[in-house]
């Protein structure tokens, strides 16, 4: 056995061999594969091997488009049959809103170039008459999709896989990592089966490996605990049963014309069923559902199933039987209730391990068959190139913090399991382990009818509402019960003063004698003169957007870099290995998180100076916040009453205002002076949600939407934050991809009842152009508003383009870069 390999990866289930083969046909050769028991030993053999296209993100919309297209052309590669079932799969709906979701899904699918159509429930019943249709509204039915053999796909990858020269390894196990400066070196156990159990025997080796990457399905929390990080992938009992012969069924299939079912999924009933040897099989996704396995897999538990829980799906099963009626005579046949890997949002963690060089995870997949084929594609790219087509932040393992525990991972992937059917509200707030993350103010906010969103962990406001007001009940697809009052912040900051919490913010101190060269080599703009500010970026390796920075020169060498709130793990490791790399080249760095040390008070409005005068400390107060004194993109260290503030003066929300940073155990304390202050002026408190509206009308890019890794910052057209002049990480690489498509800021006549959500497919004519990132309403404007990408020749000023909502073609116009403001002259005001 090979003992010192290029990649070495861990895992034989569907993941890890669509890993291994996706390296290989990437150009690596020396790939070798662990499997600790058989392949297809894990979740992988007893998965029911539907492959749903459906699903919110456009990231995970690639990768389940790649692996159905590259399922496809498996047998012809390695003439392994996998099994691959093309018989459709349909999406019903029992209410209008279900409707609603679809058409919202199918907006996003299009920018992916999924293929989809809509139903009626005449046409159901013409086509499937055993489906009961009176009590539908429609369905959305992607032609392409269908269900495949998992095992069967996996032993046809795992052979495409060997004939590239990948090493399959199987009953060895992977018991040890040491990095040692410059690859992995992995101990690994033979194991033995006694007493039908598997147990490591005392034989083991040492592999050295330049890079590994983990794919331990439920083992994860196991793989976390020897590479000394955490994991939130934690298993869930997932259950089906299958049904014996539906004489009704065999029936109709015997009829010439008549082909199999497609996957019919009953969102609103939280099943799916599709046949099977001419009876059914129910997967569901109920209620109540427990974790498993938080604290290791047992020896025991091999290729090994839990005992079927009828109880906890009865419901589910009735409701089969009412969707089909000619099921409820057939008997059960067969039962799987096995574990699936979850994480908290239901996305995986593939990418980069945090803290470590040359480690990637490929764990917590709850559709791992479905994602396999897409994950190996993506993160081989990733590995090999350095950089993959897609942003993959979106399933970065970093996305969780240090915060993160094993009780919190285990209920929240609980909850991320039984939420697979409900509606996916885009303002939808997931109630399980919260509070959790509350600044000071946060029992103050609530007392004044926040109602709070999770970013990170952290509750921030997303909007203030009067008593008795319910937000669950407020959420839909179109203008919620909430956008009244987001509107009304949204006027308060235009027109007096509006207080926002943006205490998530992440912020790192940069300082020593290497920082000024460090930054200025990792960030494309020039960085700001001491006390000055500026907004830059730094750049992955393949000269895409990596981070957002507001960096603050504190002193010469001395820097505060505040970035996006949801990403303070993501960022961290970022910074931090670029300055293990080049600390040696630039001189000694400090880099310290010191995102929970302060709190962050973003005040903005017409009437921000009349409120901050009152409190602010100086010998002549009512000239500190003046332009002469304090001019736009600065900071000064001022006191408020007796709160020491590190003021700068930016505005997310394009309106005259500062960001008031403060030490965070003086937070209430600001918070009631600034409450007091602010009364006689009206001020408002404003949520994140009139904030995003408001950036829109400033065209302010937000990082996760318009900002990240597959476009650069020239794409993003913000040229003027990049300072061409100088060299920096990412700069060749940039300047070579040229711009293959570009932000544009849209004004949009759209439906009366609804704004776009920022996932929505940008047509010119017939043809499809782009997509949005962002949307919402504009008060400024009196219409809604959206932010997107578009081909360079349709983001010229005045183009035309229709936005895709419900099923129908609207207006968007291309206006100017800040509709609102564009010389910035509210921002600058003096006074
Ligand atoms: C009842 C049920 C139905 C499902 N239906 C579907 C479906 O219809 N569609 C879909 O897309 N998904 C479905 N899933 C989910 C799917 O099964 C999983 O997402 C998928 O199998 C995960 O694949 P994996 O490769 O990540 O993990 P696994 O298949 O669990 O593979 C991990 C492998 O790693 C090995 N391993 C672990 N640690 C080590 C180590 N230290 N050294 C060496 N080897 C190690 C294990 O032995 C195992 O073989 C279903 C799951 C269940 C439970």
């Amino acid at each position: 056995m090979k003992t010192n390999v290029k990649a070495l990866v861990v895992g034989g289930g569907a993941v890890g061999t669509s890993i291994a083969y996706h390296l290989a046909r990437a150009g690596w050769d020396d790939v070798m594969l662990l499997e600790r028991d058989e392949l297809t030993s894990g979740s992988t053999w007893h998965a029911a091997g539907l492959l749903p296209y459906f699903n919110m993100s456009f990231a995970t919309t690639h990768i389940h488009d790649y692996s159905i297209r590259f399922y496809k052309t498996l047998e012809e590669e390695t003439g392994l049959n996998a099994g691959f079932a093309v018989v459709g799969n349909l999406r019903m709906a029992q209410t209008k809103e279900r409707m609603d979701e679809y058409m919202l899904y199918a907006s996003t699918a299009e920018t992916c170039g999924v293929p989809y159509t809509f139903m009626t429930p005449d046409e159901i019943k013409a086509k499937w008459p055993l489906i009961r249709t009176e009590d539908l509204e429609g369905a959305l039915y992607h032609q392409t999709d269908g269900y495949i053999n998992p095992a069967d796909v996996t032993m046809a990858m795992a052979k495409g896989a060997r004939q590239r020269g990948v090493m399959i390894e199987r009953k060895w196990q992977a018991d040890a990592f040491h990095w040692n400066g410059e690859a992995w070196e992995v101990t690994a156990t033979k194991m033995v089966e006694k007493g039908g159990n598997l147990v490591p025997s005392d034989e083991q080796i040492v592999i050295t490996a330049e890079h590994v990457v983990t794919a331990s399905g439920n083992h994860a929390q196991r793989t976390a605990k020897m590479l000394g990080i955490k994991m939130p992938a934690i298993p869930v009992e997932h259950q089906f049963i299958v049904m014996d012969q539906d004489p009704e069924l065999v029936e109709f299939r015997k009829q010439p014309g008549n082909v199999e079912h497609p996957v019919i999924r009953d969102a609103d009933a939280q099943s799916y069923v599709r046949e099977e040897r001419g009876g059914w099989i129910l997967g569901v996704y109920e209620p109540n559902a427990p974790a498993r396995f938080e604290y290791g897999v047992p020896d025991s538990f091999r290729a090994d199933l839990f005992q079927l829980d009828l109880d906890r799906i009865e419901d589910q099963y009735m409701a089969m039987n009412h969707r089909i009626p000619s099921a409820e005579n057939c008997g059960l046949k067969d039962d799987f209730n096995g574990p699936i890997c979850y994480t908290p949002d239901g996305n995986p963690l593939v990418g980069p391990a945090p803290g470590l060089r040359n480690m990637w995870l490929a764990e917590g997949f709850s559709f791992g068959i479905t994602a396999a084929g897409g994950t190996g594609y993506y993160l081989a790219q990733l590995m090999v190139e350095g950089e993959a087509e897609i942003d993959m932040a979106s399933l970065d393992p970093k996305r969780y913090g240090d915060w993160m525990t094993t009780e919190f991972a285990a209920r929240k992937n609980e909850e991320a399991y039984e939420h697979v059917y409900i509606l996916h509200h885009p303002d939808e707030e997931r109630p399980a382990c919260r509070p959790l993350r509350t600044s000071p103010a946060y029992d103050r906010q609530a007392a004044k009818g926040a109602q709070f969103g999770w970013v990170n962990g952290w509750e921030r406001p997303n909007y203030y509402a009067p008593e008795g007001f319910n937000d669950h009940d407020a959420r839909s697809f179109r203008r919620g019960g909430w956008w009244q009052y987001a509107v009304e912040e949204a006027k308060a900051i235009r027109e007096g003063v509006g207080l926002i919490d943006a205490t998530a913010f992440t912020k790192h101190l940069v300082k020593g004698p290497g920082a000024t060269q460090f930054l200025d080599w990792f960030t494309c703009n020039k960085l700001p003169s001491v006390g000055r500010i500026n907004l830059t970026y730094a750049l992955t390796g393949a000269g895409t957007t990596r981070t957002e920075y507001t960096i603050v020169r504190l002193a010469q060498d001395e820097y505060y870099l505040v970035s996006a709130g949801a990403w303070t793990a993501y960022d961290s490791d970022y910074l931090r290995k670029a300055i293990a790399d080049k600390a040696p080249e630039f001189g000694y760095i400090e880099c310290h998180d010191v995102t929970t040390q302060w709190g962050v008070f973003a005040i903005a409005g017409p009437k921000t100076r009349d409120v901050l005068n009152t409190l602010v400390k100086d010998a002549d107060p009512s000239t500190v916040l003046s332009n002469k004194r304090f001019p736009w993109l600065t900071m000064r260290n001022i006191e408020l009453g007796m709160c020491p503030v590190r003021a700068i003066r930016v505005a997310y929300t394009g309106e005259l205002g500062w960001e008031l940073h403060h030490p965070i155990e003086m937070q209430n304390y600001l918070w009631d002076q600034l409450m007091k202050a602010g009364e006689p002026h009206g001020l408002k408190l404003v949520g994140a949600r009139a904030q995003n509206w408001l950036r829109q009308e400033k065209s302010y890019r937000a990082f996760g939407t318009e900002l990240g890794r597959d476009a650069t910052p020239l794409e993003a057209d913000l040229p003027r934050f990049v300072d061409l002049s100088k060299d920096f990480h990412g700069k060749a690489e940039m300047e070579a991809k040229g711009v293959r498509v570009k932000c544009v800021t849209l004004l949009i006549d759209g439906p009366d009842d609804a704004d776009p959500w920022g996932r929505e497919v940008l047509y010119h004519g017939d043809t499809r152009v782009g997509r949005l990132t962002s949307g919402g309403y504009s008060v400024a404007f009196g219409k809604s508003i959206g932010m997107g990408y578009v081909k360079p020749e349709h983001a010229v000023v005045g183009t035309k383009l229709k936005v895709k909502m419900f099923d129908q073609l609207w207006d968007a116009e291309v206006t100017e870069d800040s509709p609102y403001d564009p010389k910035n002259a509210t921002i600058r005001i003096d006074g």
